[in-house]
């Protein structure tokens, strides 16, 4: 934030008070129960804590709690308690207050929540944040005893990504990645879609800034015509509904800044067609929650008077509500300029559960605990991961994250029980979700009571029977086609079981053969065992040993000698630096080995230079960037600078677990040229592909390196490598071939 001019004291004061009072003004017209005077005394208690403290912007640190509070308040819809523990979320972490001593002036509840913030936020917001899988496992864990503790971990994230700008670059970096990779896909799942859209927007800006101007810059261009078809198309809905006396709110739904990047990237198309698509939202007031469906269908009804309705497209998610609490009908009609528009009915309660999740829930409780109880599915789920950990955090990370950002399908079982499953569920998946037993012995399934194989994708509406044998045995190969955390943990759980002999076989030839021949048992020489049988671990070595698909010879004796003495010297060398440290020898000597050879200051932008003769870093092979994209550094074990796309979905898992390796990156001096990946769709005509390679080697003077051309009817496509520049070059590769008669489409591949 930039400061126009230095305040007094006492007008920072001022501002501070007037930030509260907005905070109390806000809770006071909600539907909670009033209790200022509890709010009041974590606002003087916070301020006083945080006393003289500033924020890297410059302004004093109470600012920071009093938005958290606001955010969870206003744009979450929590009460008190939870302002509080907003308020009082970085008192613990940042002061000499203990948790005691909250619980002391604000009682039980209040100091678990503010615990629970301590105990993730150290980790997630700390330099040593290099565990941030095993970080998410605790917030979830602490999650499933308070949501609370994760709605206010969200305000947090949702202010400082709004605060981010004051940032060194690698900070913004590493904080925008985490915030896409984690939170983003955590409010979506929570229902919290006002949040979820805000932050990937503010994560997008830092990572693009580039796209996220010409995006801004371009809606704001096509704002008048879009003004202009959003009236012809809603006049005529808008005078029917007041005919039929509703009170109601409708408006132009826009898309984010990021959806229509994520949406030409994704499917290469340009600006245009991507923000011609319309929607519209319509809110209507009702009193009375009985009424809400029949007044939905009435506006469908009355809507579909007017335009044509798309066969398909219509979404009643008020009969069964989505997973994370949306309830809504949408439906497509055809709109007065020929293009399909998207319309969304909702009621006022519905369209605050749609911006504020669950919390808007408890507000609108009826009954007991029956809104919660899909929240509480999702809980269990996880719980049921948690129980069994896998052995590598980020694994965990990426089987939760495939579930989080799943759409969903609803499947029954033969006795008209109903299951919720991400969409591409299998039999199998079904089989495991009911009971490993089933998951372990199934054969085959039967949907709408025809027999399909193990692997059938399901659809949603489904009815699926599972059938099973004794003699049928797990199979690792089952893992491809699951899609679902649970029955991946499960199969797992299972394959483990069955190992289990073999691996303890392995174990005692191996610790055998190594005391025969004198050799220690340490960390380098399992890893020269593994580099020697291509094994990934010690537990895939010792099965692999158990059931004799391989066996140690002589061969090995003279090199794992040598191996294990240079380990010994190593972590010698190290004990004596580290004397005075805590760590045991063991960890140094692995930080020892991992250490980057030469000292990069992630601090700093990172310059890139390339020539034909040396680099001072290496293009990442997952994602193949060139100069001209938006790339970030990743320094690997060897101290070498990968560069990465910042599109790149390796990246992303990067970014969140690996924090202190990133650099922000620039492009410098680079000369040499660099390979590109074109794809070109078109209709086939005589002659079309030699003036394509005509106008790409002779015209452009770019050096083709491999072509692959497929015709097929009469449509073709075309891969093609070229070398070049930069990514301009390459775009203006595509433009130049979109100009040759019959050319549909040419865009570059990146992953
Ligand atoms: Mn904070």
């Amino acid at each position: 934030m930039e400061q126009k001019h230095v305040m007094t004291p006492e007008e920072e004061d001022r501002m501070i008070e007037d930030a509260f009072k907005d905070v109390l003004d806000g809770y006071l017209k909600s539907n909670h129960r009033k209790k200022v005077e509890i709010i009041e005394r974590a606002y003087r208690f916070a301020k006083d804590a945080h006393k003289g403290i500033r924020r890297r912007s410059g302004e004093p640190y109470i600012l920071h709690p009093i938005a958290v509070a606001k955010i969870a308040s206003q744009e979450i819809g929590l009460g008190s308690t939870s302002i509080c523990a907003a308020l009082l979320h970085d008192v613990v972490e940042d002061t000499d207050y203990t948790v005691e001593d909250i619980e002391q002036h604000f009682g039980k509840k209040i100091a678990q929540l503010v615990e629970g913030l301590t105990k993730i936020s150290g980790g997630i917001f700390g330099d040593k944040a290099s565990l941030q899988a095993e970080n998410f496992r605790k917030l979830l864990l602490t999650m499933s005893e308070d949501i609370r503790v994760v709605l206010i971990k969200m305000a947090d994230r949702l202010h400082n990504m709004r605060t981010l700008g004051s940032m060194t670059p690698n900070k913004q970096y590493k904080i925008a990645g985490e915030t896409l990779y984690i939170y983003a896909p955590l409010a979506h799942r929570l229902g919290l879609f006002a949040i979820k859209t805000e932050l990937e927007d503010l994560s997008f800006k830092y990572e693009h800034p580039v796209a996220y101007a010409r995006i801004s810059e371009q809606i704001k261009e096509s704002e008048a015509r879009r003004a202009a078809v959003y009236s012809d198309f809603s006049e005529p809905i808008k005078k029917k509904l007041d005919e039929m006396g509703l009170t109601y709110e409708a408006k132009a739904r826009l898309k984010s800044v990021y959806s229509i990047w994520n949406k030409m990237e994704t499917k290469h198309v340009p600006f245009k067609e991507v923000y011609d698509l319309y929607a519209m939202r319509i809110v209507f007031e009702c009193d009375d929650p009985a009424k809400e469906k029949g007044i939905c269908w009435s506006i469908y009804s009355a809507i579909t008077d007017i335009y044509k309705l798309h066969p398909d497209r219509t979404r009643d998610w008020i009969s069964v509500p989505k997973a994370n609490g949306y309830q809504a009908l949408h439906l497509t009609v055809m709109g007065p300029d020929g293009n399909w528009v998207e319309v969304q009915i909702r009621s006022r309660r519905m369209d605050e559960i749609a911006e504020k999740g669950f919390a808007a829930h408890w507000k609108y409780k009826i009954g007991e605990g029956d809104e919660e109880s899909e929240l509480n599915v999702w809980l269990r789920t996880i719980k049921d991961i948690l129980d069994n950990p896998e052995p590598s955090a980020i694994d965990f990370l990426d089987t939760l994250k495939l579930n989080l950002f799943a759409s969903e399908i609803v499947v029954f079982t033969p006795k008209g029980e109903l299951l919720t499953l991400p969409a591409d569920a299998t039999v199998l998946d079904v089989a495991f979700e009911l009971h490993s037993e089933l998951g372990i012995h199934c054969i085959a399934g039967k949907v709408n009571h025809k027999l399909v194989p193990l692997s059938h994708k399901l659809k949603s509406g489904d009815q699926v029977e599972v059938l099973t044998s004794r003699s049928q045995m797990p199979q690792p190969e089952w893992e491809a086609f699951l899609v679902t955390a649970k029955a991946k943990t499960r199969l797992r759980q299972a394959l483990r079981k069955n190992r289990m002999p073999m691996i303890a076989k392995g174990k005692m030839i191996l610790t055998e053969w190594l005391e025969a021949h004198d050799i220690p048992d340490n960390n380098a020489v399992i890893s020269k065992l593994q580099g020697v049988f291509h094994v990934p671990n010690r537990e895939e070595l010792c099965y692999q040993l158990g059931s004799e698909e391989i066996a140690l010879g002589d061969f090995l004796i003279k090199t794992l000698k040598k191996q294990a003495d240079a380990q010994q010297s190593r972590s010698l060398f190290s004990k004596l630096l580290n004397l005075n440290r805590k760590s045991d020898s063991k960890a140094v000597a692995e930080t020892a080995e991992n250490a980057p050879k030469a000292k990069i200051n992630t601090k700093e932008t990172y310059e890139l230079n390339y020539d034909e003769n040396s680099s001072n870093f290496r293009i990442a092979e997952c994602c193949c960037p060139i100069p001209g994209d938006d790339v970030m550094g990743f320094i690997d074990d060897n101290g070498e600078v990968v560069v990465h796309a910042l599109t790149c979905p390796r990246a992303q898992v990067l970014k969140a677990s690996f924090g202190s390796r990133i650099l922000a990156t620039r492009w410098k001096t680079v000369t040499a040229k660099s390979l590109a990946h074109v794809r070109i769709e078109g209709i086939d005509r005589h002659g079309i592909l030699q003036e394509l390679i005509h106008m790409i080697s002779s015209h452009m003077a770019i050096d083709i390196r491999k072509l692959n051309i497929e015709a097929h009817d009469e449509v073709f496509d075309c891969d093609l490598w070229v070398r070049v520049a930069d990514a301009e070059a390459v775009n203006s590769l595509c433009s130049k071939v979109k100009t040759i008669n019959g050319v549909q489409s040419a865009s570059r591949i990146q992953i």
